[in-house]
């Protein structure tokens, strides 16, 4: 670790994190003192700000928790902690309460209720949604906006956090790196507890629909801070995904699917019926697990194809360099100028 240029205490816990998790936990743990630390602005960077459909909920009339828990673990085939899948579909309504609380916008039906949209492997109406698919970007604005407001909370932006802190098997902190070129500084933040909620790691496959900074960094630095990684291999996938050569891959609405939408290609082989959409029977409507295990088969051929797409993930990969700590820096890091910009 280079020279340390600065030491910033942080009352209370550190969150990791400017994204929804990040967000709604510190405004949970109001009004004990946080720290957010991110590398862009909170609510405007990671997954949640690119979110579009929406948060299933079972709020209709004829739905309950049981039957959500029940189509969330079948739609696991068999790989759902069952206890895991009744806490949060049973808590799902709860905490669209607390969204709703904190000001999230959802879309009202003209009577005042909530408006539910279906998809994936729902078998009800279930998705809340904002402004049709712009959930995401709508909570994350609401979240942050709320966490600014809080005198408890103290938002910092500009950190790129690079490894906990770790003393007399304890984690104390964090370093992270802030501005850039010469004037890049190496901080410490002090705090009695630290709080990862840098999301996912899509970004270390050669095709994401993830935005780039999704690399598991706090995972991987959990990982050498001697931390258990569990399941890494669980790795966000959207059938509706659209290669046209750009990763990111920008995404049609799962909503789509959800709507009764099928999953079609275009012949591979010259063809009476060539330009005519081809269904891909045995792609199911629902589970997206079943659709990522019939694609490459599908798409095997299909002209202009790139080697590294079409589902070529190495979960492998992406796992052994999580568990030694090392992921892949295929992408710069931002440039960061570290700067207040909450309360508190
Ligand atoms: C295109 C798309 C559509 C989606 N649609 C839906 C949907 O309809 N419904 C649904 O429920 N989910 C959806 N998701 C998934 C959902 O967005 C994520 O599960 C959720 O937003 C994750 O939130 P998070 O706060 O854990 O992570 P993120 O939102 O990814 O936030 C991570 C935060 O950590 C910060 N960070 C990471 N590493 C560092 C570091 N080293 N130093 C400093 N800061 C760091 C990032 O800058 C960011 O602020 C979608 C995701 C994508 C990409």
């Amino acid at each position: 670790m280079n020279r340390i240029d600065n030491i910033v205490e942080c009352d209370g816990a550190l969150i990791l994190g400017g994204g929804i998790a990040g967000l709604f936990t510190a405004l949970k743990l109001a009004p004990m003192p946080v720290t957010v630390l991110s590398g862009a602005r909170a609510g405007s960077a990671g997954s949640s700000a690119w979110a579009q459909g929406g948060i299933a909920a079972a709020l209709g009339p004829d739905d309950d928790w049981r039957a959500h828990a029940a189509d969330t673990i079948a739609a696991g085939a068999g790989l759902c902690d069952p206890a895991i899948v009744e806490l949060v579909a049973q808590d799902a309504p709860a905490r669209i309460a607390d969204l709703l609380d904190y000001g999230a916008p959802f879309d009202h039906n003209p009577d005042g209720s909530i408006a539910l949209g279906r998809e994936a492997a729902h078998s009800k109406a279930r998705i809340v949604h904002v402004k049709g698919d712009r959930a995401g970007a709508e909570i994350s604005a609401t979240l942050a906006a709320r966490a600014a407001a809080t005198p408890s909370i103290r938002l910092l932006e500009g950190f790129h956090a690079v490894e906990l802190a770790v003393a007399n098997s304890r984690v104390i902190g964090l370093f992270a790196r802030t501005g850039s070129g010469a004037g890049t500084r190496l901080v410490l933040l002090r705090a009695r507890a630290v709080i990862l909620a840098t999301g996912g790691l899509g970004a270390l496959y050669a095709v994401t629909t993830n935005p780039l900074e999704s690399r598991g960094e706090g995972l991987g630095m959990a990982a050498r801070a001697g931390a258990l990684i569990a399941d890494p291999e669980f790795v966000q996938f959207h059938p509706t995904a659209i290669d046209i050569g750009r990763d990111p891959a920008p995404l049609a609405t799962e909503a789509l699917r959800g709507e009764g939408a099928t999953l079609h290609r275009r012949p591979c082989h010259p063809s009476p019926d060539r330009g005519r959409p081809q269904s891909l029977p045995g792609l199911p409507p629902g589970h997206r697990r079943r659709v990522r295990a019939a694609l490459p088969h599908r798409l095997r051929g299909l002209p202009g194809r790139r080697h590294r797409s079409g589902g070529a993930a190495d979960p492998g990969g992406a796992r052994r360099a999580l568990s030694h700590g090392r992921y892949p820096q295929r992408r710069a890091g931002p440039r960061l100028a570290g700067r207040l910009v909450g309360s508190r």
